[in-house]
C-alpha cells in the first residue's frame, strides 16, 4: 500500500520534469518545484477523554506560492506522513495553476486515527494544530481547508482559534466553512460540479451525447454520490455505481434519487434493490461510454484498462490510475481527463469562498456555479488547445502538467525567480 503511494507521488515529480524538460524551461523551474519552499512539523498534545494527555504529529507544507498564498487542505488520517503531505501540497501548486485560481500550494495533516476519537478529542487536536501552526498561516499567506476527515466542522474549531489567537476576524484564513461562518454556497458539491462541466466539454469532443451516454460511477462519497446527483439532473442515464460495499448495474438507467435515499437511509449502496449486483472490479470494465473514477487511487490498473468499454475516462478521484493503465488507454485511444484537472471545482469554489470573506458580501447558488462553470470549461479548452499545440505525442494528463508547469514558470520569470 506505502509502496504504491510512493509511486504515484513519484510519478507527480517525474511528470514535472518532463514538462520543464519537453516545453525547455529553465532547469530552474525544477529547482523550485521539486519541493516545498518550507516545511514544518510539530507535536501537539491534546487531553483524551480519559484524562491523559497523546501527542500527536502535525505537518503543514508550503509547497509555492508563486502565483499567491499557499492553499490546500488538512488531513486527519493515520496514513499522513512528511513525505506525502509534501507530495501533495506539489499537487495543489499544479492544480491552482491549471485552473487559474490565484493561490499557490500546500497541504496539511496530522498522522491519527480519527474514527477512534470522540468530537471533543478532535476539536482539542483541530484547536491545537491551529495554536502550532497558526504563525504560518493567513488570508493572505496560507489558507487551509478540508481534506480525508476533515469537514466543515474541524474548519468552524479551526477558524474560530485563529480568530482567537489574532484577535480579529478573519473567515478567510480557512474555507470549507460552514455557509453560518463564512462558507460559500456550492462549496460541498464544487468538486463533482467541476467534474460534470469537464466530462460535458470531454465527451463534445469525443462525439458523445451526454444525453445518450451511459455513464459509470466508482464511488458513491462526496465525489461521486453528488455527480451522480447532478448528472441524474441533467438527463443523463447512469447505468452502474459502486461504493466500498460493492455496485448495482441496470442498462436502462438507474433510479439515482431512489439510490442516494437508500445510501442516505443505510450508508451503503449494499441492499439496494434497483439493479443487478456487481462487484467493483466488475464496475471498471462494465458496459458503458463515460467512467468517472470517485473513490480510490490506483483502481485502473494494467490488469483491467485492456478490458475497459468506456471510450472516456474522467479523474474525479485522486490518482485514479496507474501510469501502466494509461499508457494501455492511450494505445487504446481512450480519452482521459486528469484528476488534477477534472477535480479542481473544489479548490474553485475555496477560492470563490475566499473572495467572498475578503469582500464581506456574500453570492447566492447561481452566481457561484455560474462563476465555476465558467472557469472549469475554460480550463479545459485551454489544457486541451495546449495539449494540441505544445504536447501532440502525449495524454491529456502531459498537456495538464505541462500548461500548469508553463504558467508556473511565466510568473517565476516575471517575478525575477528565475
Ligand atoms: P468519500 O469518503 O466521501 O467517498 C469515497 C467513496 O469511495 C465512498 O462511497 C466509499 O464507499 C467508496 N469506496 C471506498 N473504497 C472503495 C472501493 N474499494 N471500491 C469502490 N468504492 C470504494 O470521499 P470523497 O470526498 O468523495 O473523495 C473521493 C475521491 O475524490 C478521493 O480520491 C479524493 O481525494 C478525491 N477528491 C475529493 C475532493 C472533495 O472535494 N471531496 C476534491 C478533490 C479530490
Amino acid at each position: 500500500m506505502e509502496k504504491r503511494r510512493e509511486d504515484s507521488f513519484g510519478a507527480t515529480d517525474r511528470r514535472i520534469r518532463e514538462s520543464v524538460e519537453r516545453l525547455q524551461l529553465s532547469p530552474v523551474v525544477y529547482e523550485h518545484l521539486k519541493k516545498p519552499m518550507r516545511f514544518v512539523e510539530v507535536s501537539i498534545p491534546v487531553k483524551m477523554d480519559h484524562g491523559g494527555v497523546e501527542v500527536f504529529t502535525g505537518f503543514r507544507a508550503q509547497h509555492n506560492n508563486v502565483l499567491g498564498p499557499f492553499k490546500g487542505g488538512i488531513r486527519f488520517h493515520p496514513d499522513v506522513t512528511a513525505e506525502n503531505v509534501k507530495a501533495l501540497s506539489a499537487l495543489m501548486t499544479l492544480k491552482c495553476a491549471l485552473v487559474g485560481v490565484p493561490f499557490g500550494g500546500g497541504k496539511g495533516g496530522v498522522a491519527c486515527d480519527p474514527l477512534s476519537m470522540s468530537a471533543s478529542e478532535k476539536e482539542r487536536l483541530s484547536r491545537g494544530y491551529i495554536r502550532a501552526f497558526g504563525f504560518l498561516l493567513g488570508p493572505e499567506v496560507d489558507i487551509p481547508a478540508p481534506d480525508l476527515f476533515t469537514d466543515a466542522q474541524v474548519m468552524a474549531w479551526m477558524v474560530d482559534e485563529y480568530n482567537y489567537l489574532a484577535q480579529r476576524h478573519s473567515p478567510g484564513v480557512l474555507t470549507g466553512k460552514p455557509v453560518e461562518v463564512g462558507g460559500s454556497l456550492g462549496r460541498k458539491e464544487a468538486t463533482s460540479r467541476g467534474s460534470v462541466y469537464v466530462t460535458r466539454e470531454a465527451a463534445k469532443l469525443c462525439g458523445i451525447s451526454l444525453k445518450e451516454a451511459r455513464i459509470a460511477i466508482q464511488g458513491c462519497g462526496n465525489v461521486g454520490g453528488q455527480a451522480a446527483r447532478i448528472f441524474n439532473e441533467l438527463g443523463c442515464k447512469i447505468v452502474a455505481i459502486s461504493d466500498i460495499s460493492g455496485g448495482v448495474y441496470r442498462p436502462q438507467g438507474l433510479d439515482i434519487p431512489a439510490l442516494l435515499d437508500h445510501v442516505q437511509k443505510s450508508g451503503l449502496i449494499e441492499g439496494f434493490t434497483g439493479g443487478e449486483k456487481i462487484t467493483n472490479e466488475e464496475l471498471i470494465t462494465v458496459d458503458c461510454d463515460i467512467l468517472v473514477p470517485a473513490a480510490l487511487e490506483n483502481q485502473l490498473t494494467a490488469e483491467n484498462a485492456p478490458e475497459i468499454k468506456a471510450s472516456l475516462v474522467v479523474e474525479a478521484a485522486n490518482g485514479p490510475t496507474t501510469p501502466e493503465a494509461e499508457q494501455i488507454l492511450k494505445e487504446r485511444e481512450i480519452v482521459l481527463v486528469p484528476d488534477i484537472l477534472a477535480n479542481s471545482g473544489g479548490v474553485t469554489v475555496s477560492y470563490f469562498e475566499w473572495v467572498q470573506n475578503n469582500e464581506g458580501y456574500y453570492w447566492d447558488l447561481e452566481t457561484v456555479n455560474q462563476r465555476l462553470e465558467k472557469m472549469m470549461v475554460q480550463a479545459f479548452h485551454a489544457v486541451h488547445r495546449f495539449g494540441r499545440e505544445k504536447c501532440a505525442e502525449g495524454t491529456m494528463r502531459t498537456a495538464a502538467y505541462g500548461y500548469a508547469v508553463q504558467r508556473l514558470a511565466e510568473a517565476m520569470r516575471y517575478r525575477g525567480w528565475l
